[in-house]
């Protein structure tokens, strides 16, 4: 099966198609603005407008959410700080935080993946964790470096690709979405 993937984003392409093998991805760069108020409306909007460019399609929105910082940077996560590399974003974020102590950093990663075959099929993906008090780790990519999930000690930028994959938001979100594929392809 090949389904059109919309994303400008070449790290998700990456993990996508690590986490779902058996669907072939074509990654299209289709600069749709995300200035929708939720990662669904964002989803939803960039699934819609592949679809009417391609056929049904699937996009995803994610990003993380800091419960002490009122959820922020969340829908503004890629935003944040634009044209700034990781490592200063990373490094602004725990000057905001560093008066929080230890158990009031929780924070998780959310991702939205949308199915568009002229109606949006929604599954989403979260991962709960908590924020390092220092960057840690170069795996991955964005906010990995600073981001613990729970039940461990390490920042998803210290572990391999394929440790995050097991728990990441992003395969929680398209797990279902690649289950919810295969069960309609046999109706
Ligand atoms: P999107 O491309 O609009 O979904 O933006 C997602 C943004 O959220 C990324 O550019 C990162 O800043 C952040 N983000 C989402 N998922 C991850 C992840 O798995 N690791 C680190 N940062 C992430």
């Amino acid at each position: 099966m090949k389904i059109v993937l919309s994303t400008s984003n070449p790290n998700k392409v990456k993990e996508i198609s690590s986490i779902v093998r058996d669907i072939e991805w074509i990654p299209r760069d289709l600069k749709v603005e995300e200035d929708g108020k939720t990662f669904e409306e964002n989803a939803v909007k960039k699934a819609k407008t592949a679809y009417e460019l391609y056929g049904p399609a699937v996009a995803d929105d994610s990003g993380l959410e800091i419960y002490a910082l009122d959820n922020f940077p969340g829908v503004y996560s890629a935003r944040f700080m634009e044209g700034a590399d990781y490592f200063t974003k990373n490094s602004k974020i725990l000057e905001m935080m560093k008066d929080i102590p230890g158990e009031k950093r929780g924070a998780r990663f959310v991702c939205v993946a949308v199915y568009y075959d002229g109606t949006p099929h929604i599954f989403k993906g979260v991962v709960e964790g908590r924020i390092a008090f220092s960057i840690r780790g170069d795996g991955g990519f964005g906010y990995d470096p600073i981001f613990i999930p729970e039940g461990f000690d390490k920042t998803f930028g210290e572990m391999s690709s394929s440790q995050k994959d097991l728990i990441s938001h992003r395969s929680r979100a398209f797990r279902k979405l690649s289950a919810f594929l295969h069960e309609k392809e046999k109706i």
